[in-house]
């Protein structure tokens, strides 16, 4: 079976290791009998509903976040359609930011986004930095955490009932705060977690890849077989202490 992810803006939003989550999913997708096909959606190009069973953003400056903004507003409506066809869509820091409503900068410029998600960003004056573990349950009846490091000044504001992805247990997440962290919206999800993400969040790859087959079948998403995920695991635990150890702020 061939799976198609578009990823957005590779040229622009690519920070702290983030395009280590496409060969996550190319590889994993391998070891599965899935062959991942990646391609890039840039500036001007079409996102046609139905081309792709998920779509990827990283994270990016603020420079690059307002020379790809009035692109990703445009294309706001095909972005809704393909989720409303089922897509799954992951993005990171800079690229969840811009899935919301705006990201307003530091210097008070307000970067429109492509209104996927319902919030939006607003800089505050300290960078939040730090690594980062959450406590989340993507799959009712199994708590999960996640395990990453973020970068941003950004707060992001979630609209009243909108899904966090998770809690902190230890960092800043959305706003240094509230102690949530990304959002999820069905098959989009959006997080602050770079590192990259998912090479130590083996069981997160998963559920994105099971959400991509679903989107390519019609069918529920599918159940893999567990890998020997024993270096990702390592990698997972690693991450974790040193969030607890230094992660921003501690929330539980
Ligand atoms: N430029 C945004 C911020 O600073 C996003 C940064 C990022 O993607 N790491 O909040």
């Amino acid at each position: 079976m061939r799976l198609t992810v578009g990823h957005l803006y590779p040229d622009y939003l690519n920070i702290y290791a983030d395009r280590g989550n496409i060969a996550v999913l190319v590889r994993r997708g391998a070891w599965r009998g899935l062959e991942v096909e990646v391609v890039a959606i840039g500036l001007g190009d079409t996102v046609r509903a139905g081309a792709h069973n998920l779509l990827y953003l990283g994270g990016g400056q603020d420079r690059e976040q307002g020379l790809v903004a009035p692109d990703i507003a445009a294309k706001g409506p095909a972005l809704a359609e393909a989720v409303d066809r089922g897509a799954a869509v992951l993005a990171v820091c800079g690229g969840y930011q811009l899935l919301g409503r705006f990201y307003r900068d530091r210097y008070g410029s307000e970067l429109p986004g492509a209104g996927l998600l319902p919030l939006h960003t607003v800089a505050g004056d300290r960078r939040m930095i730090g690594d980062v573990l959450l406590e989340c349950e993507l799959v009712p009846g199994e708590p999960r955490t996640l395990a990453g490091f973020e970068n941003h000044i950004g707060r992001t504001i979630l609209d009243r009932g909108t899904q966090p992805l998770g809690r902190v247990v230890s960092g800043f997440g959305n706003d240094g705060t509230s102690g949530l962290e990304g959002a999820r919206a069905g098959r989009v999800v959006g997080t602050y977690l770079h590192g990259p993400l998912l090479p130590r969040n083996p069981w997160f790859a998963d559920w994105l890849l099971a959400q991509a087959v679903a989107h390519r079948t019609g069918d529920e998403p599918p159940v893999f077989e567990p890998l020997h995920d024993e270096l990702e695991a390592d990698a997972h635990a690693v991450s974790a202490a040193r969030a607890k150890a230094r992660g921003g702020r501690r929330f539980r």
